[in-house]
């Protein structure tokens, strides 16, 4: 355990003038520099203007699909399984194809729980679920439309950038 001895302080740094003044003038440094320039301002007008999201930054879930438009993902429950948050609901059943063992009836995941921390994706050995939809403002009237849906999840495109895609959905 270290001991840090309070220093101790003359009259006038008890008065704390010399701070305040310090604070204020990097205050009005900051509002003038603001003022009569603006590529200075680190803040957005948002929602009229949003900060760019990177390539990898990790945003809402999307399934993959087959080049015939059914899931890839093959039910076996490996996202599920690493998932820390346990917001993902599958429900497996039986492919008709017999080169596919199982598919997804029932793929649900619980946005409200998801703590967007990838390892479903990375747990994936399909490549079947990914989070590059730069999908991150989410808004819905009540929980339930935060449980995100197979289907949904099927269609949840990048290039959809539809802020309150939830809500409408
Ligand atoms: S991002 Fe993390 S918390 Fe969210 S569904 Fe995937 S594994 Fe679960
Ligand atoms: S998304 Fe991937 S890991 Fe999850 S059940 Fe489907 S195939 Fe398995």
């Amino acid at each position: 355990m270290i001991t840090v001895k309070r220093p101790q302080l003359n009259f006038f740094e008890r008065l704390y003038l010399g701070a305040l003044f310090k604070g204020m003038f990097i205050t009005l440094r900051h509002a003038l520099a603001n003022l009569f320039s603006q590529k200075h301002i680190i803040t957005y007008e948002y929602p009229e203007i949003k900060k760019p999201i990177p390539e990898d930054y990790r945003a809402e879930h999307r399934l993959m699909q087959r080049p015939d438009g059914s899931p890839r993902c093959t039910a076996c429950m490996l996202c599920a399984t690493a998932c820390p948050a346990n917001c993902i609901e599958i429900v497996a059943a039986e492919h008709e194809d017999p080169r596919v063992e199982k598919y997804p009836a029932v793929y649900n995941i619980n946005l409200l729980r998801c703590i967007y921390c990838s390892l479903c994706v990375e747990a994936c050995p399909c490549d079947a679920i990914r989070m590059d939809t730069k999908k991150i403002e989410q808004a819905g009237y009540s929980r339930e439309h935060f449980i995100v849906d197979k289907d949904y999840l099927l269609h949840n495109h990048p290039e959809d950038r539809s802020p309150y895609s939830i809500a409408l959905y």
